[in-house]
């Protein structure tokens, strides 16, 4: 999101500040880059063609893939397949398609899956050496499309599932450890005085990445907590009460965090939050075009970029910037998201 400051002369700056880190099950990578051309389409077509060089090329689909393909390969059997491990029924089938036929078109031979975790119970399988198979087909690869949050487990064997997949030498998207470094709760960590600083060296850096942290406080029991907690009930609209939750419509705001930090009172249930600064963007013009027409919305534009890594321990093999994509909501929402009809796919236009 990009925090709207306005300086003493009243001339406004655009600050990013980071929302999130998603290190599973990070979807669109479709969405970007065809939009991206979609409106580069629109621009020529309104005969402003000019205009398309302030739209930064977008080939988040052709970069990922290309990592898939790169892991493939790292895990040495031509025979092995890659597995997208889904939920049924859901819309985000048209991303996850996406990425599979762009496998396809990178290489042939490449066989992925598409299995769901009732589907996994009856054909998984670990060897004695570490193997996974699925019906008897060796897995490279398996891609985390489900299981990234609590309610993804509707049935006890999910978690033998998880078990045989985290023990196994398949290449995993993510590893667990990249899953954990997603979490909220690290963020909050992350924040925290001279813990970049144990990661990076170039103090130049460091401080790049933190000028885009929005305020964390923590809500552990000691005093920091208590003060924290007295001063969400005190302003709750500065602040966003957030969950150990992915996938969107967790978030708390407003009235509903004092409703809820009351509720808790002093109790250790509120170390399960992390509380947030909620950042204040500026509302742009936009044009949303949807099924049901198109309407004129004060936007909210957040930025999210994508980036492929690929490490065997602490070797890390490939670690690249893979192009963006930008939602946009209406400025009334608080959440936003795709999944949920809040948000639409959008394009950056830099000026
Ligand atoms: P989830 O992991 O469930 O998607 P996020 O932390 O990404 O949850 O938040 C969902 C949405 O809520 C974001 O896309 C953004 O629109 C809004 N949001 C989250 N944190 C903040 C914040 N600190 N300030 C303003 N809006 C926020
Ligand atoms: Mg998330």
């Amino acid at each position: 999101m990009f925090e709207c400051v306005v300086d003493k002369s009243g001339k406004e700056f655009f600050n990013p500040k980071q929302i999130e880190i998603n290190t599973i099950a990070s979807g669109g990578i479709k969405l970007g880059s065809g939009l991206s051309s979609v409106h580069s389409d629109v621009l020529q077509y309104a005969k402003i063609k000019e205009l398309t060089a302030h739209l930064p090329k977008n080939e988040s689909l052709s970069k990922i893939t290309q990592g898939f393909l790169t892991a493939w390969k790292d895990y040495g059997n031509p025979n092995a397949i890659i597995l997208i491990l889904c939920k049924d029924n859901t819309p985000n089938i048209f991303d996850q398609r996406a990425v599979e036929y762009a496998i396809y078109n990178l290489d042939e031979h490449i066989t992925v899956r598409r299995k769901t975790c009732w589907e996994l119970i009856a054909s998984i399988a670990l060897s004695p050496d570490g193997k996974l198979f699925v019906d008897d087909e060796e897995v490279a690869i398996v891609y985390f499309r489900v299981l990234y949050t609590a309610n993804d487990y509707t049935d006890e064997k999910f978690w033998d599932v998880r078990l045989k997949v985290e023990m196994s030498r398949a290449i995993l998207c993510p590893s667990i450890g990249y899953q954990l470094a997603g979490c909220k709760k690290m963020q909050e960590v992350l924040a925290k005085p001279d813990v970049l600083e144990r990661f990076i060296d170039d103090v130049d850096v460091v401080r790049k990445i933190r000028s885009t942290f929005a305020g964390f406080y923590e809500l552990e029991m000691n005093s920091d907590g208590d003060n924290a907690v007295q001063m969400a009930l005190t302003n709750p609209d500065l602040y966003v009460l957030k969950p150990q939750r992915e996938g969107g419509g967790n978030n708390i705001y407003g009235e509903h965090i004092v409703t809820l930090l009351s509720e808790i009172g002093n109790d250790e249930r509120r170390c399960a939050y992390i509380l947030m600064e909620k950042i204040c963007p500026k509302p742009l013009d936009n044009i949303f075009v949807t099924a049901s027409g198109h309407q004129k919305v004060q936007a909210i534009s957040e930025l999210g970029t994508f980036g492929v890594i690929l490490a065997r321990g602490n070797d890390v093999i490939e670690n690249y910037f893979a192009d963006h994509l930008m939602r946009s909501k209406s400025h009334e929402h608080n959440d936003g998201g795709i999944d949920n009809g809040l948000s639409v796919p959008d394009s950056p236009f830099l000026f």
